[in-house]
């Protein structure tokens, strides 16, 4: 359907309904907040999905492929273990199945992995049929390459369509994090879990530098500019005691110079004694609890 003097289709999104809750007493073992730290590994996908033609441009092909030259999930992994604290990792389907030992390693060392798109391409449109083909094919790479099946996702490339929410639960996903509707978890009438995630906390909106894309051509910041937007952004979820979820991708936050400022952000939330830093699947089955 289409409205007036638009041509983009309307979605008819279901399952939005909100079952509220109060931030009060919702965290385990007595937390103010919650604290997920969530990577989109988009790596050479980020923009090949909706822009084949991207497969063409070696250079700029290649700030995806610096993940996996420049082994920044190891680099992640090291600063994890010395914070002693796990995390959630979105995959691009094509990543799972073409660096599977990156994934085992994702997985052994006490991380989450969750989907993200086949190609990282927008799925609108596609019909529900093809939708669910392609995250198949997502928990199947991820399957095989881990042994472990996910449960979460999160929309790459795009909008969701009328159809994700559904496919999701009926494969045995428990939580997506595709919508941003609330500070704090929210449960759909379909039983998934939304663990809600936030443009301001995207490093990609103020570090990531591709020429030939106006939405992210030299917008580089000051890691000052992260610094502040982040920890005034933790101070906040931990008065109103919120779920404080990140956006980060590996390829701009894994650059050197960040990561300086992901261990001095780690560092200024774990001064607070009273937050729950867990992963975006124990935030989703905590809240299963509730
Ligand atoms: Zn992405």
């Amino acid at each position: 359907m289409g409205v007036k003097g638009k041509s983009f289709p309307i979605l008819e999104l279901k399952h939005q309904k909100l079952i509220p809750l109060s931030a009060e007493n919702v965290w385990p073992d007595g937390a103010k907040c919650s604290v997920c730290f969530t990577f989109d590994l988009d790596a050479e996908w980020v923009f090949q999905g909706n822009h084949p033609e991207v497969a063409e441009m070696p250079r700029r092909l290649s700030q995806g492929e610096y993940v996996w030259n420049a082994r920044i999930i190891p680099r992640l992994l090291d600063l994890f273990d010395e914070h002693d604290l796990k995390t959630t990792f979105f995959v691009v389907g094509m990543n799972a199945k073409n660096h599977p030992e990156v994934m085992q390693e994702i997985v052994s060392r006490g991380h989450e992995i969750a989907t993200h798109g086949w190609k990282h391409e927008d799925i609108v449109g596609v019909g529900r049929e093809e939708e669910e083909r392609r995250l198949l094919m997502s928990v199947d790479a991820i399957e095989s390459a881990t042994g472990v099946k996910p449960v979460g996702n999160s929309i790459a490339g795009g909008e969701i369509s009328p159809h994700s929410h559904d496919i999701l639960a009926e494969n045995g996903f428990i939580y997506d994090s595709s919508l941003r509707g609330s500070d704090l978890p929210y449960k759909l009438e379909n039983g998934l879990v939304i663990v809600p995630s936030y443009y301001e906390m995207d490093d990609f909106h103020l570090f990531a530098d591709y020429p030939g894309y106006a939405a992210y051509y030299a917008r580089m910041m000051s890691p000052e500019v992260g610094w502040e937007i982040w920890t005034n952004a933790f101070d906040g979820y931990h008065r109103y005691g919120l779920c404080y979820t990140t956006m980060f991708h590996p390829q701009i936050i894994g650059k050197p110079g960040n990561m300086m400022l992901l261990d001095r952000l780690i560092n200024y939330i774990k001064k607070h004694p009273d937050v729950w830093i867990a992963t975006a699947e124990e935030i989703a089955r905590h809240w299963n609890t509730l």
